[in-house]
């Protein structure tokens, strides 16, 4: 069963999944960069669609200018499943004085445990206040976990998140994202959660591929975890040549089980309908045809149908 912002779904039928992108967004660390409007969010969200995505994981967790009523109408608007999440941000997001820093582990287990099973709060500024609607008046739930750690580092606050998640992942059975910088400090992250009892295959490790290391890639996923792969179109860090190889690399070593792909596109002038490029469509229209060639269609429909959906399921 994978919750989404209009319902619980059956994973046969999920269909193609985005594990990584974000309809609203407002962070002080990417000023001039908020994705806060709707009609624009739902414009690309339809982009996304048409690109051949049936399902995107809406990955902005606590505090960050999540509208969970918003991302519940333009799922419904726009035939696009969403699954929103829980969870709370690397601590760079939050700035100081920002209430949520004071929050203890179980006050935040708990927290994060409600926005799965009874509904995710309608404003951020009152996480214990009225929970968000959907449009068929029904409570607006999560479906996933997420935490973020530093470079190389995992902060008191940091560690406080993950030890709510595990909390939170025993009591409802989400899988649970964890940003990384450059993948640093993965291996770390898979031990503090395992200690707590968390299977690394319940675990995905977002921008994986900000360290294109194929052997590093390999023994995370023997490990069992999920890898996430989110950083195409970027350039300036690394050429999507170097991610194709990167790919094709971890399939021969025998991670193409554990692969996800998402377009973290994540910044107002990267999304078409805010007027910038390349939009969330570039993964589908783009990247996608040509990690088809390099590893096969049976390669990429595991990563975009088969492993989101086992991974999503709460059981
Ligand atoms: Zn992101």
């Amino acid at each position: 069963m994978i919750r989404t912002v209009l319902g619980d779904v059956d994973p046969a039928v999920l269909g193609t999944v985005d594990y990584h992108e974000h309809l609203f967004q407002v962070s002080p660390l990417l000023p001039g960069d908020e994705l806060d409007d709707e009609s624009a969010s739902g414009a690309e969200a339809r982009m996304l669609r048409r690109s051949g995505f049936r399902t995107m994981i809406d990955a902005t967790p606590f505090g960050l200018g999540r509208d969970p009523s918003a991302l519940a109408r333009i799922s419904s608007a726009t035939g696009l499943g969403i699954v929103a999440t829980a969870g709370r941000h690397r601590e760079a997001h939050y700035a100081a004085g920002h209430p949520t820093r004071d929050a203890t582990v179980s006050e935040l287990a708990t927290s994060f445990t409600a926005e799965i099973v009874d509904g995710q709060p309608h404003s951020d500024a009152e996480p214990t206040g009225p929970r968000a609607l959907g449009p068929d008046g029904e409570p607006v739930r999560a479906g996933i976990l997420k935490g973020g750690i530093d470079y190389w580092r995992i902060s008191p606050f940091e560690r406080i998140t993950l030890d709510a998640l595990a909390a939170a992942h025993a009591t409802t059975g989400a899988a649970i994202m964890v940003h990384l910088e450059f993948c640093t400090a993965a291996h770390e992250v898979l031990d503090v959660l395992g200690s707590q009892g968390v299977s690394a295959d319940r675990i995905v490790l977002a921008h994986a591929d900000r360290d294109p290391d194929a052997g590093l890639h390999a023994s995370l996923a023997e490990r069992g975890a999920y890898l996430g792969y989110d950083g195409f179109a970027r350039p300036r860090t690394r050429s999507d040549a170097e991610l194709l190889s990167l790919t094709a690399a971890v399939v021969d070593a025998g991670g193409g089980e554990r692969i996800l792909l998402g377009g973290d596109v994540a910044r107002r002038t990267r999304y078409i309908a805010y007027g910038g490029m390349p939009g969330l469509a570039y993964l589908g229209e783009r990247y996608l045809p040509r990690l088809r060639v390099v590893v096969g269609d049976e390669a990429v429909d595991r990563m975009l149908v088969t492993n989101p959906a086992r991974l999503l399921d709460l059981a």
